[in-house]
This record gives C-alpha cells, structure tokens and sequence, in this order.
C-alpha cells in the first residue's frame, strides 16, 4: 500500500479505513491475545498499566483511528485517557501524513508507511530490505523498532516519538497487519500493464497492495465486483471467516485451542521478517489465482514513483477444488487465529 491511499470502505456496520484489517479483524487478534495475556496475571497487570486498563482489542485499532487527524484534530477523541491521547498525538505530530503544500522533510516518514511493506510477489518471495517495495519505516523494520522501545533498547525519547505505550498499541496493530497478505506482497506491472517482475533498473508500477485493483469473484458461475482487491482481504474476508458469532466468544475458543505452526524461533527482534517471509507465498497465492486485465496507467506515470490508476483482478475458475472467498475466508481465519497467539507470545518475551 502505498502513501496515497486514503479511501474508505464499509463493512457491514464497521466504517474502516483501507490500511490494515478492519476494525473486527484487528479487535480479534487483539482479543485473542487479551484471553492468552489473562492467564498470566504478572503479564496483564504490566500490559494494563502500558494501556491505562485498556485492553488489546480496544488498543488495535487506534494505528488506523489516528488517521483521523491527519485531517481533523478533533475527529476522534480517547476519551478518559487524555494521557494516551496526548503520546498518540506526538507520535502523529512526529511522523505526519505529508500533502501536497506540505511535504515532509527528507527523512521523516509518515505514520501511514509503517503499516505495510510492498515485496513483489515474483521471484524469491523473500523479504530483504532495500529491496523493491521495502523502506527503513516498513512494518518489518517498525515491529522491532517497537519491541526495541519496550525492551529499553531505544529511548523513549527517540525521533519517531514512539514512548512504551505508543510502541505496544503499535505491536497490536501491526502484528495484526502483518497477518495480512496484501499487506507484505504486491503485484507489479510494466508500462504495457502486464503482471511482471521488477528490477531495479525496470522497476514498474505498483498496484498499492490490491489497493487499485478491483476485484471480482465468482457468484454462480458469474464474475461479480467485490469492491477493492485490498479492503476485500480487509474485511470481506473476516466478515466471510468468523460470521456473525460475537467476537469475544470467538476469541476466547481461538484463545483455548493451539494454531498449527505459529511458534517463531530465535531473537524476538526478527520475528517480523520471520513473519513477512512466512506470508508471502500465501500472498503470492492470492494473486495467482486471479487473472489481471484492464490495467490502466496514467500518461505521464514515471516506473518506480507512480502506481497503477486501476484494474481489475478476477476470478475465473475454482483453483483446488476451491472457490477464492472460500479459500481467502479459511486463510484469514488461520492468520488472525495465529497473529493472538504470536501477540501474547511476543508480550510474554518482552515485557
Ligand atoms: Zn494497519
């Protein structure tokens, strides 16, 4: 997803914006992890006190809420916890979304770029930074610049303005996102709009994380829009996953109930890369079983700076024996399920 995106979607009764999973599948890993923590009193009574009593659910979706005040500074409130407001301020006055008439200067990043990182989908399907799609303020590189804050190995006083509250509401957020496969792995297409592999030296057009692509799936044998291929994983997907069973019960037998292969191995400091890497087939998965077409590029649009102005990503036929929203629906329900435990675990580890 690149800095330029800002629309809005609606999912059922939830308004979310388009960086991250929803409001409900943000709130589920966060939830999740809240009935793990619960069972080690040491570790929620130090999570709660980061929090001001606010638990990992509520915290998940402030990352996306703050966003808000990019365009009005009294769009959104934390009532009752002025404290946690006022940090979540400074963080956003430190890393401001940049407009037109004002730019950032060289070297300070907006607080939207740490949600995601855009790897291409071709090739190694490895993450390594400096390569195409990555930045020093992707979302591998600011989960163990968060973890470095509230294990006291960055100064709370850092440049990003990241205190040991801020950095834990951040982690919820993020591990959540990193969840997402249209979150670490992009499509890339050449000037004539074919899907391809960039290069340095031809490196394309992004497609914004799905984020200009729309989607359409089959619905009795009829390709119908899904709306955006990037809200779709968003929320659709998550709305298709867990149905309308209340959240806290959907948590609480998520919470009791061991996900397959969701332990990391080594420092806790590279468990972000373990994580993208991990994603990324799957994220390649969701695009290769997709045809592109229609793929429009502006006049003018310069390979490298400028993305895709749209296109479309459909569906035309069962892939394994599965249509796409089933399959998308049971992969979401397996990531956000592992994104609690990893969350709790990664609490246990640093804290
Ligand atoms: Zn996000």
């Amino acid at each position: 997803m690149k800095k330029t995106l800002v629309f809005l979607l609606t999912v059922n009764l939830f308004a979310a914006t388009a960086l991250g999973y929803g409001p409900r599948g943000h709130g589920l890993v966060g939830a999740i992890a809240d009935q793990r923590v619960a069972k080690n009193p040491t570790l929620q009574t130090k999570v709660s006190d980061l929090l001001d009593g606010l638990t990992l659910q509520r915290v998940a979706t402030l990352p996306d809420e703050i966003k808000t005040w990019d365009r009005d500074p009294n769009g959104f409130h934390l009532w009752g916890h002025q404290g946690l407001e006022d940090e979540l301020r400074a963080f956003v006055a430190a890393n401001p979304n940049p407009t037109a008439a004002h730019p950032n200067p060289a070297g300070v990043p907006s607080h939207h770029y740490f949600h995601y990182t855009d790897v291409p989908i071709f090739g190694s399907d490895q993450y390594s930074l400096g390569g195409i799609g990555t930045s020093e303020f992707d979302i591998v590189q600011m989960i163990p610049f968060c973890i470095r804050v509230l294990k006291g190995d960055e100064p709370v006083s850092n440049e990003r303005k990241i205190t040991k509250s801020v950095a834990l509401i951040l982690l919820v957020h993020y591990l959540g996102d990193i969840h997402q496969p249209l979150h670490v792995g992009a499509e890339y297409f050449d000037a004539q709009g074919n899907a391809f592999e960039p290069t340095s030296s031809n490196p394309g057009f992004g497609d914004q994380g799905g984020g200009k692509l729309t989607l359409f799936t089959l619905i009795n044998g009829t390709p119908r829009s899904a709306g955006k291929f990037h809200g779709y994983w968003d929320g659709q997907t998550v709305q298709n996953a867990f149905g309308t069973t209340a959240d806290l019960k959907i948590a609480k037998r998520l919470a009791n109930r061991e996900p397959d292969n969701w332990q990391l191995s080594g420092p806790v400091n590279s468990w972000a890369e373990q994580l993208a890497n991990e994603i990324l087939p799957l994220a390649h998965e969701a695009h290769s079983r997709l045809e592109f077409s229609r793929i429009k590029i502006a006049p003018g649009s310069v390979p490298g700076k400028d993305d895709i102005k749209s296109g479309r990503a459909s569906e035309t036929k069962k892939v394994h024996g599965q249509f796409y929203a089933d399959w998308a629906a049971a992969t979401v329900k397996k990531e956000i399920h592992k994104g609690g435990w990893r969350l709790a675990a990664l609490l246990e580890q640093i804290l």
